[in-house]
């Protein structure tokens, strides 16, 4: 199914950007639907391609602090502190936008989302095509991609992917807004709060999982993108009940739903669970109960792979063993999780 196109070079594909076409590659975070973040049209088919709805503004990829200035007013200090620690990495930070950034590109908001993503393969097609525009290369609603045939599975043969593998985080990127007082994060993702913090020697506020400031950010929108449903397989995602979650004590039941796919992360089911866990390294496509085990690295990497194979496979049902709280370690994953049962931002 995966057209890998050994025969297109990566220079061919930055001439393909140049010339206002849509492409797909990799990143550490996601795959990227880019195009030319100065033409109006090639960013118009992006919106078009996806569904995406034109309120919801693009994070433009650069791959130096130079073309950060291409596309910025003004870097503050502690923006540059976070681009030396951070960058190239999974966070994308909102700054005051130039006037000449389109407004189609930022849904015509005066700021603008930058991120400098940690993969080669961007980064070469940014230094040669300049920057680029690029939300996650998934239709609109669908889980992001983290493999080239998840974007395959979306588009078909309408958009050329460059094929980099599995993506390394598997979850969107940070989203940090500095254009507020407190400092707020829009979305959070690989690079915590607590890590922000450490560097801005500051409070950072982290908006999703904060009531009142979610309240706030419904009611005046930052980061319109978090008003969507996002990440939703068409398997109904919900949280295991009690009695699936395995207890210690005889099993509740013999055997899983077989038309639920169970994930777990606690590690603690074993022995007389009615359901048999797998180790997350051990994974096979059609597998019905994954026990990552409390490695969250690895269960924020399959997560939407797993979200995706669900529905390939027929599962009407994703039941996740629910969290007892969140850390720096599971709060983007949460975050996820939360959207796609439909409770999150
Ligand atoms: P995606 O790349 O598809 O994951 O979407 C980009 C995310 O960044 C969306 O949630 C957008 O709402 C958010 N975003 C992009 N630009 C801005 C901006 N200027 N202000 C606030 N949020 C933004
Ligand atoms: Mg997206």
């Amino acid at each position: 199914m995966i057209e890998t196109q050994p025969d297109i070079s990566l220079a061919q594909f930055a001439g393909k950007i140049r010339n206002g076409e849509v492409v797909a590659f990799p990143t550490e975070t996601v795959y990227g639907l880019g195009a030319d973040v100065w033409n109006a049209d090639a960013v118009a088919r992006i919106f078009e391609l996806k569904g995406r709805p034109p309120d919801n503004p693009l994070i433009v990829h650069v791959s130096s602090i130079e073309m950060v200035e291409t596309v910025v007013s003004d870097i503050s200090d502690d923006a540059r502190r976070l681009m030396e620690r951070f960058w190239p990495g999974p966070l994308a930070i909102i700054f005051p936008k130039r006037p000449e950034v389109l407004d189609i590109v930022t849904a015509g908001l005066p700021t603008v989302a930058v991120r400098m993503p940690d993969h080669p393969i961007p980064l070469r097609l940014i230094s040669e095509a300049g920057p680029i525009a690029a939300p996650s290369a998934n239709t609109s609603g669908r889980p992001s991609p983290t493999r080239a045939e998840h974007v395959r599975q979306d588009f078909g043969d309408d958009v050329p992917v460059i094929d980099g593998g599995s993506c390394q985080y598997g979850l969107e990127s940070t989203v940090l807004d500095l254009s507020i007082m407190p400092y707020t994060i829009l979305r959070p993702g690989r690079i915590t709060q607590s890590e922000l913090e450490q560097v801005l020697e500051r409070p950072v506020r982290l908006a999703v999982l904060d009531p009142a400031g979610l309240a706030q950010l419904k009611n005046a929108p930052r980061s319109p993108g978090m008003k969507y449903t996002h990440y939703a397989p068409n398997a109904r995602v919900r949280w295991m009940v009690e009695e699936e979650c395995c207890p210690p004590g005889p099993p509740h039941r013999d055997k899983p739903a077989n038309h639920t796919l169970y994930l777990l992360h606690r590690g603690q089911n074993s022995g007389d669970s009615p359901v048999h866990p797998h180790n997350a390294g051990d994974l096979g496509p059609g597998d019905q109960v994954i026990d990552y085990k409390g490695d969250y690295t690895e269960m924020a990497r399959d997560l939407y792979d797993r979200f995706r194979m669900a529905d390939l496979k027929g599962f009407r049902e994703i039941a996740i063993e629910p969290f007892s709280g969140h850390d720096d370690g599971t709060t983007a994953l949460l975050n996820r999780i939360e959207k796609a049962i439909g409770q999150g931002g």
